[in-house]
């Protein structure tokens, strides 16, 4: 897989600053930018518009490219902006077609320079792109290997964004690409759906999360709908509600117990927001129908919340919603307290749901040998450099 590198300093050297982006602007702090870097107040609003279409619906990457501006115009905000991409450090694909990339995101305030993960998954009738919202989690999820490691921080909406930008630069997916294209993706397109499962909790960066999401389904730039979003919580009820009227996008709720007791166990913020609360605030939620359900992740894990008694406890727990679930086997890493339930207990829990009227898929780990299932990203790249610590220090005098 190509690797690029696209830095976001100016060409003249180490010593030059890092340039503010004007990805993961609003079009209002788009505006504001254009504003600070003295754009005469009669043109700001063509000149917004003209970029928002060569970033997000063109998918450029510098200002040279915006050829209906000004030479002069394009040289000031390339001298006060960038619009690269962060670095992408690897690519991996697994042999059932599904990729991850880590991404080395530019330096935060305090000039550390971390990383995120991001997969994607095709299937027969849609691909998608598994998105992260933090680096780490400050939850701790006992079944989840993201949880194992501690919160480093907060993505910006840029970062948020970028990640499905760069997926679209990788399968070179902009419209005018796929208009040049001989041979489009079955369905046409490559990336048709968007989840916000990857690394974080999305509702513990409210904000960016909900800027990200309205870039992302701007309709004059990359244009993917809301209900091809998927945002996933693992519960954090007293966002809920605002997640259903301002980001408005499709919500999963990573259940995985049907007992407080179990629940308490696997999602410690259950004690604080405990499954009745959760439930109720997934009624009240926006807009849902049965074409509109709310999706229940469940993680099956052997002999903790895999019995029939389970199985018959979520049907009577999810009553009155619409509602899919969607059964995980458990992805297993290294030191994980748990393990996968047998197949045919999963199959079984199923049918129990299945009767119940409640589409089920069992979602089939996807891209377990490059470590790109859920619950997994970060670990092995931190493994990776691990060992290349270690060969750096055992080669060093
Ligand atoms: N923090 C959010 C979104 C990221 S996790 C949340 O918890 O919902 C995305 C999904 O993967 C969640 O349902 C999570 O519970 C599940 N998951 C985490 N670790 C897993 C593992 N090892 N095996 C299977 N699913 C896992
Ligand atoms: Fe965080 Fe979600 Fe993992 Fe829980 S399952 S630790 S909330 S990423």
């Amino acid at each position: 897989m190509t690797t690029t590198l696209i830095d976001r300093r100016p060409p003249d050297g180490d010593a030059a600053p890092w340039l503010p982006s004007l990805i993961g602007l609003s079009r209002a702090d788009l505006a504001a930018a254009l504003a600070a870097a003295h754009v005469p107040e009669k043109q700001r609003r063509m000149r917004m518009r003209q970029l928002w279409h060569w970033i997000y619906h063109r998918g450029a990457t510098s200002f040279t490219q915006m050829t209906d501006i000004s030479k002069d115009l394009r040289q000031s905000l390339s001298e006060a902006f960038v619009i690269g991409r962060p670095e992408i450090v690897t690519g991996q694909i697994s042999t059932d077609g599904t990729r991850k990339w880590l991404l080395r995101l530019a330096p935060d305030e305090r000039g550390a320079r971390h990383e995120v993960e991001m997969v994607y998954i095709p299937e027969e009738d849609r691909g998608t792109l598994c998105i992260s919202s933090q680096v780490g989690c400050t939850l701790t999820c006992t079944f989840c290997h993201t949880g194992t490691q501690r919160l480093v921080r907060n993505l910006t909406a840029e970062e948020i964004v970028m990640q499905v930008m760069i997926a679209r630069d990788q399968m070179e997916e902009w419209p005018h690409q796929i208009e040049a294209n001989p041979h489009p993706p079955a369905g046409g397109r490559f990336i048709t759906n968007v989840v916000l499962m990857g690394m974080g909790e999305p509702l513990y960066n409210f904000d960016n999360v909900k800027t990200a999401m309205e870039i992302v389904s701007d309709g004059e730039g990359i244009s993917l709908s809301k209900r091809r979003i998927t945002l996933s919580t693992s519960g954090v009820v007293p966002e809920i509600p605002r997640a259903g009227e301002e980001i408005g996008t499709m919500l999963a709720i990573s259940l995985h117990g049907t007992t407080d007791d179990i629940r308490d166990r696997l999602v410690p913020l259950n004690k604080k927001y405990p499954i009745a609360e959760l439930l109720a605030a997934c009624r009240a939620y926006p807009g849902l129908s049965n074409a509109r359900r709310i999706t229940f992740e469940y993680v099956m894990l052997k002999g903790v919340n895999d019995t029939l008694a389970d199985a018959k406890r979520l049907v009577h727990l999810l009553k009155g919603i619409p509602a899919k679930v969607n059964l995980i086997p458990f992805n297993p890493w290294p030191g994980a307290p748990y393990e996968c339930s047998e197949w045919e207990t999963i199959e079984a829990f199923a049918e129990v749901l299945n009767r119940a009227g409640y589409a089920s898929p069992v979602r089939t780990p996807r891209g377990r040998d490059i470590m790109a299932a859920c619950g997994q990203l970060k670990s092995e790249s931190q493994k990776i450099r691990a060992k290349e610590r270690l060969a750096a220090e055992s080669a060093s005098p």
